[in-house]
């Protein structure tokens, strides 16, 4: 049997590497349409060295992205960042952040010490409604909007690049629906109740960008690079891809198809074989956004940059959106970087700010550098710096998102032979993205075990 798998980011990759586990005998193709794998897993170079450009962590709480890690045999290179805090940058200052589920604090007595908001909050309980809503009117009407705007917005912004006012309560913040009806007390229930389970994030020496060529290698999967899909059409004997370059299409063949591409992508492709899905798929809108990394000599800071970096609330109107001290994060970074160099990146954009990134790069740098220098003190100029634009980054899971969903689920279980998978569905974290490759492998199998193929 043969599958077609569409799309070569970590999603794709992961669906392959699990058709070949399950089916051994099974060929696959993976097309990419771009000249690389990987999609938002990437390596960049910064001042001689190799780090991360895009997605630079994993959860390791779940074990899907380390068990990936594993069987891509890159087990000997996982690590966990250094346990340190992180800031939020705030009434002039990185003021460090206090113990929160999601930005829900769960020790009034450390935010209120913090001076991140102006009042010690009080919660209202208030029962949840059934229907989803937008995070922000749930957190706001409970705890006020100050706590919305100097903590939940900060880190939402750095998760989904999104506005609490827009996304999904069921889907992008469903553990503070579970802390009940008063939030302030259910947070703090939830810290006095957490175990420690071990370290909560995970990557790897060299970057978590090397995972994607692993994953290849090790799935056998034919990979084709500039083999973007045009056209799908189901055929009686199962799919037919039109691919590569308008100049020199190709028309590939496959028993079956796995849809790993955003969601722009796949509402296009899916417009004929399964219109209610193609058409939830077309409502999915994405947040772009660029990562800038630099390597700037220590002397460059006032005093030695401390802990693992810090967000920053929209509401304070600053262009960066969150710091990550990269040498001070993650050891091997800070070891190849040497003593005399702070390597860090910057993230800049939440959905809707497309004018900021309609800046040149050069532009962009001097934003970042203005803000670091207001925000800690940073002077000089960087020994390097490079911007990595992620036009269409991050899907948006606004209100209504899981019964979106739910509706293409529906309607791809109608189409025998087709599965998608990817960022845009169930969890953008790389480990939801590999669990939502291995559902969609799993039932593309079964699928072709019934049709006997
Ligand atoms: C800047 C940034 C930082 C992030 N940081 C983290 C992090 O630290 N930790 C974390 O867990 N998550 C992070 N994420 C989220 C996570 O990386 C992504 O959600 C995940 O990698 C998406 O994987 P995917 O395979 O679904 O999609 P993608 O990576 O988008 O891959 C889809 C692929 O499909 C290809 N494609 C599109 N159309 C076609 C077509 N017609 N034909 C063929 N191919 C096509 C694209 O070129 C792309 O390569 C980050 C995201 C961004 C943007």
């Amino acid at each position: 049997m043969r599958v077609a798998i569409i799309g070569g980011g970590i999603g794709g990759l992961a669906a392959a590497q699990a058709v070949a586990s399950a089916a051994p005998d099974a060929e696959i193709v993976v097309l990419e349409g771009s000249d690389r794998i990987g999609g938002k897993l990437r390596l960049g170079e910064i001042g001689g060295l190799t780090v991360d450009v895009g997605a630079e962590a994993i959860l390791a709480r779940r074990p899907e992205g380390t068990a990936l890690i594993a069987a891509a045999g890159l087990a000997d290179r996982l690590v966990h960042p250094a346990m340190m805090t992180a800031g939020i940058w705030t009434h002039g200052a990185v003021r460090p952040m206090p113990p929160t589920v999601m930005g829900i604090p769960a020790d009034l007595d450390a935010l209120e010490a913090t001076g991140i908001v102006a009042e010690r909050p009080r919660s209202v309980a208030l029962a949840r409604p059934l229907a989803d809503m937008a995070v922000a009117d749930f957190i706001g009407e409970r705890v006020g909007s100050d706590i919305v705007d100097r903590l939940v917005e900060p880190l939402l912004g750095g998760v989904y690049a999104g506005h609490a006012s827009e996304l999904s309560l069921d889907a992008a913040a469903p553990q503070i629906a579970a802390l009940g009806d008063d939030l302030l007390a259910g947070a703090a229930k939830a810290r006095a109740a957490a175990v420690d389970s071990g370290p909560v994030f995970a990557g790897l020496v060299g970057g978590i960008g090397q995972l994607p060529e692993a994953v290849a290698r090790a799935s056998g999967a034919e990979i084709r690079t500039n083999a973007t899909v045009r056209q799908l059409t189901r055929t009686d004997e199962g799919w037919e891809l039109v691919v590569g370059p308008t100049t020199a299409v190709e028309v590939i063949h496959a028993d079956a198809v796995i849809m790993a591409a955003p969601a722009p992508a796949a509402a296009r492709l899916l417009a004929d074989v399964a219109p209610e899905a193609a058409f939830a798929l077309a409502a999915i809108d994405y947040a772009s956004m660029a990562v800038l990394t630099f390597a700037v000599p220590r002397s460059a800071f006032p005093k030695a940059p401390e802990g693992s970096g810090f967000l920053v609330p929209p509401v304070d109107g600053k262009s960066i959106k969150a710091v990550t001290y990269s040498s001070n994060k993650w050891e091997w970074v800070g070891r190849e970087a040497g003593r005399e160099t702070i390597v860090f990146r910057c993230s800049i954009g939440r959905a809707h700010e497309t004018e900021l990134l309609q800046r040149d790069d050069a532009e962009l740098i001097d934003l970042a550098l203005s803000d670091l220098g207001e925000a800690v003190g940073l002077t000089g100029d960087p020994i390097d710096a490079c911007v990595t634009r992620w036009g269409g980054g991050l899907p948006q899971y606004t209100v209504g998102h899981l019964t979106r969903i739910a509706s293409i689920e529906a309607d791809i279980a109608t189409v025998p032979g087709l599965e998608v998978c990817g960022a845009a569905y169930r969890g953008v974290g790389i480990p939801a993205v590999i669990a939502s490759a291995q559902g969609a492998a799993a039932r593309i199998i079964s699928d072709l075990d019934s049709m006997k193929l």
